[in-house]
This record gives structure tokens, sequence and C-alpha cells, in this order.
């Protein structure tokens, strides 16, 4: 397989990097008006805890910032929070609150800023909801370890925490470990971006636009030993898909498997660390149905609660087509996004099938079973408020063989508009390796949104969406393709409702 980067992302990426240079030449022109360069002292051996505006100003040089009740408060996008002193290892923890629409970022290891690129690193601030300014919430590692999941709500006080110690970063939003990367001995770096590593430096806190505001109340960092030994975990460069998923974060990609399942004895925080190693996030659902775990109310509120906090988005696998009658709408719309297949539906004759189960699934006519299959998919696309279209275009195993023929120009382009229509995302399933490279082509060029997902059966086959890389380089598809949740109080089901009876 031969990867390799599309030239349409340039354009971002040059976007990118002229947002920190804009960033760390501030930072330089400020330093050099102030000598603040001349007489940097490090952190060494000691704990710095500056509680509310005063004491803040006493350790952390305020730019362009102002006070209230004890505050320092962030709004125009040149206001900065520098520490008047430089630090390698520390730990680091803040108390923010945002207000609608603010973004910044904590930007660390930043040094004597040289202007021409960026330097260290940055995590990313921004509490707004799916679909609203950055896909990039609160905690991400930025161009490194991306986070999409929001985790602190806007007008409620919140803890960042960041720790450096020797080549592990962490990054933990009200304790809870949102980011963390351990930085390889020769780190993959996109052009423009090799300043992007480890080293002592500034810890800067600033604001990126002029929308909305950044409050601080509380800034405490910890010195840890300068000689925490580096630890021999590398993530990145250990083969092809470990260095594309790296790149995948530097091109601001959105790397979120939004079909992972707990199962058995794999737990949250299990699944959670797998992502967080590899470089993508996790959407977690459990499947909802007919003699499946979950059949009432009762158990997905239940499921619900069990994940709410998790730095997962919170999902509904919607099973068979009974699903519609056994839930709802207000409770399947506290999910951040719902998803279903075609695998499960009653035949013309009335047999109800699983395509996966080859003792129930009976076809006397292969053109006849497609021409049925399509229907039933768009009466799920079309019925059923559904946001992603999950396990696409599978086949049961007895046909599969056929699947480049069966799946003619026309049945796709027929469930092609169908997604396009009804606004339904398309899964590009790793697990089945679904749909072929020419359905996520046509796809592409007609607009659909993707998801990407594993749909893992349990602990022992979580996957590194292979399949999901290929069909993003082999596309073109770029960030701007994929689907983002959509807002709360924008949820299809509350719209559309539930279809009177079940759509096949
Ligand atoms: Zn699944």
């Amino acid at each position: 397989m031969i990867y390799y980067l599309w030239l349409y992302h340039t354009n971002q990426i040059i976007d990118k990097i002229m947002h920190y240079k804009k960033y760390f030449k501030g930072l330089t022109l400020f330093f050099l008006l102030t000598g603040v360069v001349a007489c940097t002292t490090a952190l060494k051996d000691e704990t710095i805890t500056s509680s509310g505006h005063g004491q803040i100003s006493e350790n952390w040089t305020l730019k362009n910032t102002s006070e209230s009740d004890d505050l320092v408060i962030l709004e125009r996008s040149d206001a900065e929070v520098i520490s008047k002193f430089t630090a390698r290892n520390f730990d680091l923890k803040m108390r923010l609150k945002t207000t609608p629409r603010a973004e910044g970022s904590l930007a660390f290891h930043t040094a004597s800023a040289t202007g021409s690129s960026p330097e260290g690193y940055s995590v990313f601030i921004n509490n707004s909801d799916y679909r609203s300014g950055s896909t990039e919430k609160t905690g991400s590692l930025s161009l490194i370890r991306n986070f999409h999941i929001r985790m602190a709500e806007d007008d409620e006080w919140f803890e960042l925490g960041l720790s450096v110690r020797g080549n592990h970063i962490t990054v933990t939003v009200d304790g809870k470990i949102v980011s963390e990367y351990y930085e390889p001995e020769n780190p993959v770096r996109l052009e423009g971006f090799e300043g992007m590593v480890l080293s002592e430096g500034r810890i800067a806190l600033g604001k990126s636009d002029d929308n909305g505001s950044i409050l601080v109340s509380d800034i405490s960092i910890e010195a840890m030993p300068e000689d925490i030994p580096r630890v021999a975990v590398d993530f990145e460069t250990t083969g092809e898909v470990a260095e594309q998923l790296t790149l995948l974060n530097q091109e601001g990609f959105p790397v979120i498997d939004y079909h992972g399942h707990l199962k058995d004895v794999l737990t949250v925080d299990e699944i959670t660390k797998y992502g967080r190693d590899h470089g993508f996030n996790y959407g977690i659902s459990e499947n909802c149905g007919l003699n499946f775990p979950v059949t009432d109310d009762a158990a997905l509120v239940a499921y619900y609660e069990k994940i709410k906090d998790e730095p997962v988005f919170k999902a509904m696998q919607c099973e068979g087509r009974e699903w519609v009658t056994l839930f709802s709408p207000e409770y399947i719309a506290l999910y951040d996004y719902i998803f279903t297949d075609a695998l499960t539906f009653t035949d013309h004759r009335g047999r109800r099938m699983r395509l996966w189960v080859q003792d129930e699934v009976v076809v006397e006519d292969e053109e006849q079973f497609m021409d049925m299959l399509v229907e039933r998919t768009l009466a799920i696309l079309s019925q059923e408020p559904v946001d992603i279209f999950v396990n696409p275009t599978f086949l049961p195993e007895e046909i599969n063989h056929n699947y480049d023929n069966l799946w003619t120009d026309q049945r796709m382009d027929t469930v092609i508009e169908a997604l396009i229509k009804n606004d339904v995302a398309l899964e590009i399933n790793a697990r089945y390796r679904i749909p072929s490279i020419e359905f996520i082509k046509r796809a592409r060029e007609a607009g659909v949104k993707f998801a990407l997902g594993t749909n893992n059966a349990g602990e022992h086959d979580l996957g590194r969406l292979e399949y999901c890389i290929e069909a993003i380089r082999e596309a073109g598809i770029t960030p701007e393709d994929m689907f983002i949740p959509r807002p709360d109080g924008e949820k299809k089901v509350s719209f559309m409702g539930l279809p009177e009876e079940v759509t096949g």
C-alpha cells in the first residue's frame, strides 16, 4: 500500500503554521520589549501556587488581560498569561472557565521562540458544542493527540491539568486523562512542525480569537526532577499505520473510532488508554434492540449514566428493525449520536434474517436479494432517525465473493443518494473492510460525510482503523468530509421522532 499526503491538505497545514507563527511572533516581540528572556529562571524543586489576580501576576506576566473579582480574564485574541520562569518537567493545574465560543491554548516548552515555526506543544481550550468552532475540545494535545470530546461546559469552572515527565505528556480535565503522548526518540513531524518537541521553556495561556472569554482563578505548578528517564514506548514510528495515525493528527483530522464496544471484560479505562496510545478517540455504544443487552428506556438511561463522564462519545447502536418500538425519543436524544445497519430485517416472505448468521439467510436469487437489500436500506435511511449507517453494504457470506458485481453502479448511487437526502453519515468499517473503495470514492464525490468504525467484538480485536486509513488516502477524504455529532437540542430523533412501525 502506498500512502501519500494529499496536496489538498497543504493549505490547511499552512493555515495552522501561520496561526502558530502569529502566536509565537507575538511572544518573541513581547520578550524583547520586556527583557524577560534575559532574566529567566528555571523552576526547580518548588511549587508555585497562585490564587487570584494578585498572586498570579507575581509569577506570571499578564499581557492584554483584564481582571475582575480576583480573576484574570482573557478576552482579546492577543491576551496572554505567560510564566516568568521556564520549566522542563512539571505538574500544572489551572482552574478555568470559558464563555461561549471562547477558544485558546496552553502552550508549553515554548522557550525563546524564533517566530519561524511552532516550538513546544499546546493544549487546546474550547468547550463549544459539537459543530461549533474547532473540532478540538479542551484537553486536546493539538496536532499530536487531538481530542474531540466535550468534557467541560461553558460557564462552569473546570480544572485543566498538564503533566510533563521525561518524554511523557499527560493532559487531564477535572482529573480524567483525555490526552497522553510519549514522544519517541525521532518524532514524526510534517514540514514546518519540526519544532513541536520537548525541551525546556515557558508556559503560556493564550486566546486564539476575539470570541468569548477565558477566566483563570488559580494556577499551581510543581517542579518535577529534571532527570526523569525517558520511557522506551513508541507508538509513533513502529510501522506505517502508526505513522499514518500521527500524520492524520497533524493534518487536523478528527481521528475518531465512532464504533467501539466495551463488551466482556474490556473497561472504558482500557479502551480509552488504547485510543490515546495509538492516536484516536472513541465513541462507545451498547447494542440496543430485541434480544440485545438494552431493550427498554430504563436500561438505555442506565447505560448513558455509566459512560456519561468518560472521555468517549456516547453512542447508541440501534439493532434490528424493532428498536424504534422499544425506546423513547427523549432518552435516545441523550446520546451524542445513534447508528444502525441493514443487517437485520424481514424478507418478502416474512422471514426475519440476520445477514451474519448463515442459518438464517436465504438467497434464492442474488439479484432479487440485492434489490430487497437496497429497498430495506432506503427505508431505514429515510425513516429511522439515525446519524450513521454502519457495516454498510455488508453481504451474507454465501454471496460476498460476488460483492463487486452485485453492488452495481446503480445500486451504489441509490444508497448514496439516500445518505445525502437524509443527512446520514457513512461508516468506513475496518472490521469487514466495507464499503469498497469504489463505493467510498463515489460517496465522497457526492458529498457524503464519513465516520470511521472498528466495530470490535471484544478486547482482543481492538484495531487501529487500518482499512479506514487506506480509504482516507485512496479516496482523498479530508477533515471537512468527516462526520461530527449534532449539538444538543438538534438531534434527528428530536425533530423526526420515530416511525410508527418497524421499517422492514
Ligand atoms: Zn457494533
